[in-house]
């Protein structure tokens, strides 16, 4: 068999059409361009209706294929169908759906990793001061932010009896990081849904992964690992170097790899997998 001809074809994504939620932010706009440069149709889907466009049209300049920004709120399902119509007049049924909105928030994190256990304790610090709203606000984005919109746009790969999903997760979902209570347990709660849509949807032709990304600095993360006086690491942004083997963050870029493999032929058995691209941070016990 002809290897290199085999995987050339399997790599064939030419006019695909992908929707990518949270498609203006860091990761996902370049998750954007590596499908984008590849030839896929892309429509960045974000709350931020200006950057959205934004992206658009860079990605349309850089690759001279078609893009769209359009506005929609993954928590609104009216948006999405509103968005959904849009994609339709402009590139017909989609092929591929990345759903990377999400994000943490100040309001769901605590302020103390552990509790000391005193009299004295400031309980507000802790576990009890932490706000629902502020915990629904967070798993509702990274959780339900997932699951809608892949009501809303899956119903095309299901009727074309093809197509791939990708879940945005993270290194909270196996083991939780502390202070992000709301956060770590959305992202399990990715984790555990990819594994049951993949085989909810195993007959149907469409599969559905998820990439677990290492740490990367970005706008929903970064109050938490620099210091905005100084500019320096924090000590949690230290402890995550000191967590990942390789010593470093990741880049957007190294994730696009894993991204083409899963959405292409290339991994055409493989579906309920939640792949981490993390410098060794999952393997890694620390000592
Ligand atoms: P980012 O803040 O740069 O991008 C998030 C994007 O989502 C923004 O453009 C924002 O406008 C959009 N968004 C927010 N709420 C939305 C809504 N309701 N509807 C539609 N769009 C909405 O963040 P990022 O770091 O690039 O994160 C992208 C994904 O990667 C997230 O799911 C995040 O949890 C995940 N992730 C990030 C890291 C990291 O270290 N930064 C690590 C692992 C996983």
């Amino acid at each position: 068999m002809d290897f290199n001809t085999l995987y050339m074809n399997e790599l064939n994504l030419k006019d695909k059409v992908a929707v990518i939620t949270g498609g203006a932010g860091i990761i996902c706009s370049t998750l954007a361009r590596s499908l984008a440069a590849h030839g896929v149709k892309t429509v960045i889907l974000d709350v931020n209706k200006d950057a959205a466009t934004e992206v658009a049209k860079q990605i349309e300049n850089e690759f001279n294929t078609p893009s769209i920004g359009v506005s929609a709120s993954v928590l609104d399902k009216v948006s999405l169908e509103a968005a959904k119509k849009i994609i339709h007049e402009k590139f017909g049924p989609i092929d591929i759906l990345v759903n990377g909105a999400g994000g943490n928030s100040p309001a769901a994190t605590t302020k103390v990793e552990k509790m000391e256990g005193t009299e004295d304790e400031n309980l507000e610090e802790t576990f009890f001061g932490l706000q629902i709203e502020g915990f629904d606000k967070v798993f509702d984005l990274n959780f339900k932010g997932t699951l809608i919109p892949t009501m809303v746009f899956a119903t095309d790969l299901v009727k074309k009896k093809s197509g791939v999903i990708i879940n945005i997760s993270s290194m909270n979902s196996y083991r939780p990081l502390t202070k992000i209570a709301a956060y770590s347990a959305a992202k399990a709660a990715v984790n555990n849904f990819t594994q049951w849509l993949a085989v909810h949807f195993s007959k149907t032709g469409v599969r559905v992964n998820a990439i677990a990304p290492g740490f990367l600095l970005t706008n929903q993360n970064r109050f938490l690992l620099i210091d905005d006086k100084t500019g320096d690491l924090t000590p949690r942004g230290k402890k995550i170097i000191n967590g990942t083997p390789m010593e470093r963050y990741c880049v957007p870029e190294e994730l696009t790899g894993t991204l083409i493999y899963l959405v292409s032929d290339l991994s055409k058995f493989v579906t309920g997998v939640v792949i981490p691209v993390d410098g060794g941070f999952s393997a890694y016990s620390g000592v």
